[in-house]
């Protein structure tokens, strides 16, 4: 079956334009920040595009086309570890994020519900604010240039996306339900942990009655004097609150044990495309196969380029997997993922079907239906956990400096397990 290529067979326009959805895209995106790292500390809240302080690797590393490890060795190898201290910092709050909610899954859930409230309560003069926003129309003039970078790009800047939350929630008084789903309809790299749980932080609902007021002085000062909107923002605002909603971590789901003496296919998400630098990478499969899912892409009404990145992303991974097990790969029918998935694992006449573990999200719930229908043909759905993450989300109970520390402790700070994965 055809799929999707990264020159020519159905790739669109806007995302060559913008980000090319390859894992040596990603590599080459990295090995040119590495020599930017050392200034990264210094430089990396300033907001002037092309925003070339920053990496840029957060679509490859939210798809895992590139691993959070690889990013981390890279800058140890060229630098002192206390020089880039703060870019792992902030790739480990990557992965705070998703130990976080993986802890509290009903956090993404009440989300949900909270977004479907909102969107059916807009009316009125709050109806047409909402319109005004997402379509750059605001009248303040650095939001609607950050709301037409996001859509016509796909990518914010962090500093931007923290001011244009607070802008949303404090000065615009928008549900900041809204907010979030306007960030993972357009996001090239939107996350249900990074993105829900950042916006929750800015609304003062993270870390209760500490919220993110964006300033205007600040604004002009980290963009360069660029924008500068004086006497436009609400300064004063209080954080929002919220009905009770009970934040205690429960426990993990248990990593499984992969039987790996079983005949077995392997299945890949967009939620980690890089199986031949995994623990799975020295197995032998029966088959491969991956595709897209229109559902979960209508589920979280993601703009067109978003669900094409996912879309040659799966290609990119597919065309990998097919030279490194040497095996057939399929690509998966997006029209109907889950049939398509089923009968896939029925003509390879597998035991088991094995997945690198789909964090909390939509690819998670279609990975549990599958689960239940390959149980009836006698499949089982082996859902296999890096060890990045089986070692480091246990530490995201609390806050951010204690699952720092958890992370020192394990090394991960120091480069000392770059090669566990592999
Ligand atoms: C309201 C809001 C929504 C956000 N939504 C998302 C989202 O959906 N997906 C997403 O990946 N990030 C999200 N972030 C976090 C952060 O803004 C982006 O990860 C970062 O801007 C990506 O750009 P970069 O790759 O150039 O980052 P760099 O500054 O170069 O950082 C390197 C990597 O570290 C990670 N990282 C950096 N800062 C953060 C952070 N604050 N939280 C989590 N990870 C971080 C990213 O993987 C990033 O690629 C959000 C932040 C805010 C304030």
């Amino acid at each position: 079956m055809p799929r999707p290529g990264v020159q020519g067979l159905g790739l669109p326009r806007h995302v060559v334009q913008t980000e090319t959805p390859t894992r040596a895209a990603g590599l080459a995106r990295l090995a040119s920040f590495v020599p930017h790292g050392a200034a990264y500390a210094r430089e990396r809240n300033r907001v002037v595009p092309p925003h070339d302080r920053v990496s840029r690797l957060s679509p490859y590393l939210r798809h895992r086309l590139i691993l959070e490890r690889e990013a981390v060795a890279a800058v140890l190898d060229a630098h002192p570890r206390d020089v880039v201290d703060k870019f792992i910092s902030e790739v480990l709050w990557r992965t705070y994020w998703k130990g976080w909610l993986e802890h509290r899954p009903h956090v993404w859930d009440a989300y949900l519900d909270q977004l479907r409230h909102d969107r059916d309560g807009l009316a009125g003069r709050t109806s047409v604010r909402y319109a005004e926003a997402i379509t750059g129309r605001s009248g303040i003039a650095c939001f609607d240039a950050w709301a037409r970078e996001l859509i016509e790009t796909g990518y914010l800047h962090n500093h931007a996306r923290m001011w244009f939350a607070s802008i949303w929630i404090f000065t615009l008084r928008l549900p900041w339900t809204l907010g979030a789903a306007f960030f993972l309809r357009h996001l090239l790299d939107g996350d249900p942990a990074s993105n829900t749980l950042s916006w929750r932080w800015v609304a003062g609902l993270h870390t209760r009655g500490k919220h993110y007021l964006a300033q205007a002085e600040n604004i002009a000062r980290y963009t360069d004097g660029r924008f500068d909107p004086k006497g436009e923002l609400d300064e004063q605002a209080l954080p929002l609150t919220e009905p009770p909603l009970d934040l205690k971590p429960r426990a993990l789901s248990a990593s499984v044990d992969l039987p790996t003496d079983l005949q077995s296919g392997l299945l890949l998400t967009p939620e980690d495309l890089a199986p031949e630098v995994s623990h799975l990478s020295k197995l032998g499969f029966r088959g491969v196969a991956g595709g897209w899912d229109e559902t979960v892409g209508e589920a979280l009404d993601l703009a067109p380029p978003v669900g094409d990145f996912s879309r040659v992303a799966i290609g990119d991974a597919l065309s990998r997997a097919e030279a490194h097990f040497a095996v057939p790969t399929h690509a998966l029918d997006e029209g109907d993922w889950l049939a398509a998935a089923e009968a896939w694992a029925c003509g390879l006449a597998v035991r088991q079907v094995v997945t690198l573990e789909t964090p909390v999200g939509r690819w998670r719930e279609r990975i549990d239906q599958l689960d239940a229908r390959l149980a009836k043909h006698g499949i089982a759905l082996v859902r296999s956990r890096r060890t990045w993450d089986s070692s480091l989300w246990p530490g995201a109970t609390r806050g951010f400096f204690p699952f720092r520390e958890h992370a020192r402790r394990q090394g991960h700070l120091d480069g000392l397990t770059r090669i566990d994965d592999a």
